[in-house]
């Protein structure tokens, strides 16, 4: 979703709901120069907000349901490294930092990954191939995801030298629950020390049922599958649309994947490593142009389940 585009109840929404961040934030002088942070690109609704959402995009949809360019660059592959941000995970004894690795190691060059292959942009196309340099655990108190500012800011500070090439993709997971935000994750990119990265917020989404896929494969805990679900979401838009202008989404400001949040192609999908996954489907122009993907929650058949 691109943050200029969202539904102006939803913004009200948001807004209102993370207020109480916010107001305290408003009061800081450090506020102020905190303008020209980031924007925050790739919202990753709750099922509750998508509802909404889907009711907007229903009535642009008529005029054309494809993404379409808008002149930016996209990611012609990605090196990925996982971020564990908060006190709570120096003590963390379950699935979920093992499994996450898991996830990005079997990512690169997945059927999963390939979803977003059609995509081009000024420096070339998304690949499939990517890289997954594994995980570091930060204990320090985290920030929610209000503001984009703290999470760069903690990705600079945990990663000193982001990869050079500008494809570093940075998933920031904090062990902050959502509260009443109505968003699971998002994708934003910045630069530490001059060098473009890309980066992403994720809320602790234990016993959250507005951001659960509902897997009932008992293969992963169920605040794994959740967060796992929700990085494919945004790694894939962030591939695809990974910083202003912009590069691949329709006439509402949705990404490949917010136009196929909360809708699964096949109960489970197979990365390249074997591991195994309920996650979402992602957008393809290609495949709704020709008739060939699984319905979104507005019956357009544009999505690829990457099964
Ligand atoms: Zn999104």
């Amino acid at each position: 979703m691109k943050w200029f585009a969202i539904p102006v109840v939803l913004f009200a929404s948001v807004v209102g709901l993370a207020q109480s961040d916010a107001a305290r934030e408003t009061t800081s002088p450090e506020n102020l120069v905190n303008r020209q942070e980031p924007p925050i690109l790739g919202i990753h609704w709750s099922r509750d907000f998508q509802a909404t959402r889907d009711f907007q995009a229903l009535r642009a949809a008529r005029a054309s349901a494809n993404m379409t360019y808008h002149g930016g660059k996209i990611m012609t592959t990605a090196v990925t490294e996982a971020i564990f941000w908060g006190t709570t995970w120096a003590t963390y004894s379950g699935d979920k930092i093992s499994g996450i690795d898991t996830w990005y190691l079997g990512f690169g060059n997945s059927n999963y990954a390939k979803t977003s292959d059609e995509y081009t942009g000024t420096n070339g196309q998304v690949g499939a191939a990517t890289s997954h340099l594994g995980h570091i655990i930060d204990t320090s108190k985290a920030s929610g995801g209000a503001t984009t500012s703290p999470i760069l800011a903690e990705v600079c500070k945990v990663i000193p030298n982001p990869d050079p090439s500008g494809n570093g993709y940075y998933a920031v997971y904090t062990d902050l629950p959502r509260g009443n935000a109505g968003y699971c994750a998002w994708h934003s990119a910045g630069t530490c020390k001059g060098v473009p990265v890309q980066f992403a917020f994720f809320w602790k989404l234990d016993g959250d049922a507005g951001c659960d896929p509902a897997d009932t494969s008992n293969l992963h805990s169920q605040g794994l599958a959740a967060i796992a679900n929700v990085s494919g979401h945004e790694l894939s838009e962030a591939r695809t649309d990974p910083t202003t202008p912009g590069a691949w989404y329709d006439s509402t400001g949705a990404e490949n994947g917010d136009k196929c949040a909360w809708t699964f192609g096949a109960p489970l999908v197979t990365f390249s490593n074997g591991s195994q996954w309920k996650i979402q489907g992602e957008w393809s122009n290609a495949a709704y142009t020709a008739g060939t993907g699984y319905a979104n929650s507005s019956g357009q058949k544009g999505c690829l389940s990457g099964k």
